[in-house]
């Protein structure tokens, strides 16, 4: 029995040309996971996340009822 080639990624990274699974939101480019913010699903190209990223402060632990 042949099992069915359903694991093959249906995309490649524009960037690095390793298989993804995704694609960037914005211009619609195959982007790995690695090229992909997981904040606004663009690729590094589109991302705006470390542009627009502020130094906040690391806020301490909430307490956890
Ligand atoms: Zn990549
Ligand atoms: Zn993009
Ligand atoms: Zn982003």
């Amino acid at each position: 029995m042949t099992a069915p080639r359903s694991s093959l990624p249906a995309f490649t990274c524009s960037i690095c040309a390793e298989p993804s699974t995704r694609i960037c939101t914005w211009c619609t480019k195959d982007a790995c996971d690695n090229h992909l913010c997981a904040h606004c699903l663009r690729c590094s190209d589109c991302c705006d996340c470390e542009l627009g990223l502020d130094p906040e402060p690391q806020p301490a632990k909430p307490p956890i009822s």
